[in-house]
């Protein structure tokens, strides 16, 4: 397939049909069950604006599946939200819990606004009426939303402070992880996602796969994105000792090769709402930025940014997914061709709902876990399901040699994959179908 104009949900499509290929679970008749999200709910709500007009405002929250446990799932903020996305990042979702061994199911939501022309009072308004639209389609034992793009631990406050009101009478914490510390938050959620991406990222590293990169200390990386994921990813690259050599934000990016002062770049984002213009940096766009001479390239922002269009242009040597579907299947190919890891956004950005699920258990119990703990269970897992991605694209690899698929390569996206694929197929089958 074409990269012009993909859906993501096409992408999910190629990518599971990639994966199929090599599944060997004798669940084949079981794998279409997982083609498509099991309920789609679609609302539109009026919302009174700051200025007393009314806007009528469309959310999604897709269940893609609940074979595991509790559907769980991020709620994004932002214009481009459509039910196609919402869908494809749901059953990205699935193959995430699937693939850390989560109890959880995979589900996304999402509302159309531009939550930067919004008041806070306006998104406490949005959120609130979202969360209530929804009613008991979400619930602890449900479906648990989480933060996304452009949602954080106050959206998350607004969610289960609504519920709650639903509700009263129970303890309702774990309906929505990723919320602030005082309110039942997780040590560490915050920080999570780039957490289990930088273990991922040493973990490869460590293994010696990536031939030309022998340790993250004195690596170059660049980052696109200063978001949840983004600006702590930069700041514990850098504590690993890599350099930082270029960021970006909605609005642009900046380089210096020497590596970017990160004290500097984040209260300079603070006061002035982005990078761009960062004194001692060069300002580059959003393109340089993954065409940028670095080592390590971390997409952490929106996906579909590597496409065949600049995919021959990449220089760097792995590319992390920290975003969710950063990569199109056209580019895996030429990636694959020039030599360029990929890490998957599956395993790698999988630490939020890792700790997501870790907050989840600390909320049904009324516990609060040392950061301690919550990092080194962080760091347990997600080294665990690395090396199972490895050892399966090892094995894939001698198993099927002289037989590789001459559209697509046999990668760790596709070996995650299979892992995770093929675990829900099993899972499906010993469940049996209802009735
Ligand atoms: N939104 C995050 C993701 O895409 C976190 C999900 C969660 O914590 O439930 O993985």
């Amino acid at each position: 397939m074409s990269d012009d104009d993909i859906t993501p949900s096409q992408i999910s499509a190629v990518n599971l049909q990639r994966a199929q290929r090599y599944i060997d679970s004798g669940q084949d008749n079981l794998l279409p069950i997982l083609k498509y999200p099991r309920r789609v709910i679609s609302v539109n709500f009026p919302i009174e604006m700051d200025d007393g007009s009314v806007e009528v405002f469309r959310g999604y929250r897709v269940l893609h599946n609940r074979t595991l446990g509790p559907g769980k799932g991020g709620i994004r903020f932002h214009p481009e939200v459509d039910l196609d996305e919402v869908s494809a990042l749901a059953m990205l979702m699935t193959w995430k819990c699937a693939l850390l061994e989560i109890p959880f199911g995979g589900a996304k939501g999402g509302v159309v606004c531009d939550p930067k022309s919004l008041s806070q009072g306006e998104l406490r308004r949005i959120t609130r009426r979202f969360i209530s639209e929804l009613g008991d389609d979400l619930g602890p034992y449900t479906d648990i939303p989480s933060p996304d793009l452009y949602t954080d631990e106050q959206t998350m406050a607004w969610v289960y402070d609504t519920y709650d009101v639903m509700h009263q009478g129970n303890n309702n914490r774990a309906v929505v992880t990723g919320k602030p510390l005082l309110l039942g938050g997780s040590p560490g959620r915050r920080e999570a996602t780039a957490r289990g991406c930088v273990s991922v990222t040493e973990y490869f590293i460590h293994r010696g796969l990536i031939p030309a990169l022998s340790e993250l200390r004195g690596s170059r990386v660049a980052i696109q994105g200063f978001g949840n994921v983004g600006e702590v990813a930069a700041q514990l690259f850098s504590e690993c000792g890599a350099i930082i050599v270029a960021l970006s934000d909605s609005q642009g990016g900046i380089a210096d090769g020497e590596g970017i002062d990160l004290t500097e770049a984040s209260a300079f984002k603070k006061t002035t709402g982005t990078l761009v213009g960062l004194a001692h940096t060069e300002t580059i766009t959003n393109s340089d930025l993954l065409e940028i001479d670095c080592d390590v390239l971390i997409p952490a922002a929106l996906g579909r940014q590597i496409t065949a269009d600049n995919a021959g242009s990449i220089k760097a040597k792995v590319i992390v997914e920290a975003a969710n579907g950063p990569v199109t299947p056209a580019a895996d190919r030429i990636l694959a061709e020039r030599g360029i890891w990929l890490l998957p956004d599956i395993l790698v950005n999988a630490g939020g709902v890792t700790v997501s699920y870790f907050e989840w258990l600390q909320n049904l119990d009324n516990e609060t876990w040392q950061l301690d703990e919550v990092n080194s269970r962080l760091h347990q897992r997600m080294r665990a399901s690395a090396e199972a991605t490895i050892a399966r694209w090892q094995y894939l690899q001698c198993d099927l040699s002289g037989n590789e698929d001459a559209e697509y390569p046999l990668d760790l996206r596709t070996a995650a994959l299979t892992l995770a694929v093929d675990r829900l197929a099993q899972i499906t089958a010993q469940r049996g179908i209802w009735p």
